[in-house]
């Protein structure tokens, strides 16, 4: 990560100062510039950044400095705190229907990760004791179907498929099986596309509408940075989400859209995928990904 010696650098910036007790603006300039730095070179949105040094500034300048830290851990707490803060503070869990089926309907571009994370997901959930069924309403790309009936197989778990049939129907006769076989979550693969367009958030739209799902999560890859959030946001706008899955930050780099999603779309990241295997999905801890971040 480019944060990786964020910390580290930090500690750096504030070498040069020898007393104690409050710092002033000119003290933390320096360590300000650095965090400004590392933000932008991780993709993290301007605004996003503008605001949160804003912030930083506000609570490191003219603060008295705890007796037990010095200037740099005082300033490392803060940064740390307010990249929480950025991210929603605490974990957000998905809602749980008081009268099962909870229906999670997932949506998001094509190579988001959606298919694999439909596995994932079902089997996080399945080891917690749940008795998920998993739907295939992809109907356009004939192996996602098959992919799921795949991981299906693989995981123990029973997906639902009607072939070609229509989306809204297939979400529709898998909840009313999910009933029957006394399935208690229904996780629904819904079709992605190369880009949004109309034709996709109306199909959406309408199973939405139809089955009434209590979760919509948004699958997005973080690796594509602000694409990501400017996916989220136009998803947030059109559909109405509950929150997002964040894949691939495995690989990521930058951790731009970790840190700009919440703030930009006001959804949580609920989820992140960690890597292809299907046990490679976790909950997402904002106060674990900012220490990651800080290194
Ligand atoms: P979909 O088109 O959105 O359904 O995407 P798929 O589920 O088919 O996934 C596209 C590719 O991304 C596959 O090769 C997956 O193995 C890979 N993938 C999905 N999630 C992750 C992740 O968290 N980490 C990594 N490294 N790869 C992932």
């Amino acid at each position: 990560m480019v944060f990786e010696s964020l910390a580290d650098k930090l500690q750096q910036t504030f070498k040069k100062l020898r007393g104690r007790g409050k710092l002033s603006e000119d003290d933390v300039a320096d360590a300000l510039k650095e965090v400004r730095m590392a933000l932008l070179e991780a993709d993290v949105n301007f605004k996003v950044v503008k605001d949160l040094i804003a912030k930083i500034k506000e609570r490191a300048v003219g603060q008295e400095v705890l007796e037990s830290l010095t200037p740099a851990q005082h300033v490392i707490k803060i940064v740390n705190e307010e990249l929480t803060a950025l991210m929603g503070g605490t974990q957000s869990r998905i809602a749980i229907a008081s009268r099962p089926p909870t229906v999670i309907m997932l949506v998001g571009l094509q190579g988001a990760g959606k298919t694999t994370t439909a596995g994932k997901l079902a089997h996080l959930l399945k080891r917690q004791g749940k008795r998920p069924l998993m739907v295939a309403a992809d109907i356009y790309r004939p192996a996602a179907i098959k992919q799921l009936e795949v991981l299906g197989e693989n995981l123990e778990i029973p997906v639902f498929t009607m072939g070609q049939e229509n989306p809204v129907t297939i979400a529709k006769k898998a909840v009313d099986q999910a009933l029957m076989m006394a399935r208690d979550i229904v996780i629904i693969d819904t079709a992605g596309r190369l880009h949004i367009n109309e034709e996709l958030m109306n199909e959406l739209k309408s199973i939405k509408q139809t089955v009434k799902p209590h979760e919509i999560l948004l699958v997005v890859d973080s690796m594509t940075g602000q694409d990501a959030v400017n996916v989220a946001e136009s998803f947030n706008n059109d559909l109405g989400i509950d929150g997002i899955i964040l894949t691939k930050l495995d690989g990521d780099a930058r951790g731009g859209a970790a840190l700009s999603i919440k703030a930009v779309t006001g959804q949580p990241i609920k989820f992140a995928g960690m890597g292809e295997k299907l046990d490679a999905l976790e909950p997402f801890h904002p106060d674990r990904m900012a220490s990651r971040i800080l290194g």
